[in-house]
């Protein structure tokens, strides 16, 4: 039995944005869902590659 497909799963569920159920029941536009990183709507993010961009994954990741 594999794990891997259910780990990548679990780890996407993990990161993914909570507005995307409401997307997929187009109750909103693309544009309206919120960013996994930032949180904005639409993304604020700094940019990709940067010190700042790096740490907000880094949160993200090990959110406690
Ligand atoms: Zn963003």
């Amino acid at each position: 039995m594999s794990h891997t497909a259910r780990d990548l799963l679990d780890s996407l569920g993990a990161i993914w944005s909570p507005d995307l159920d409401a997307y997929a029941a187009g109750r909103i536009d693309a544009s309206q869902i919120r960013c996994v990183l930032c949180q904005h709507a639409p993304c604020d993010c700094p940019p990709f590659g940067s010190p700042e961009y790096m740490a907000l994954i880094d949160k993200r990741h090990h959110r406690r």
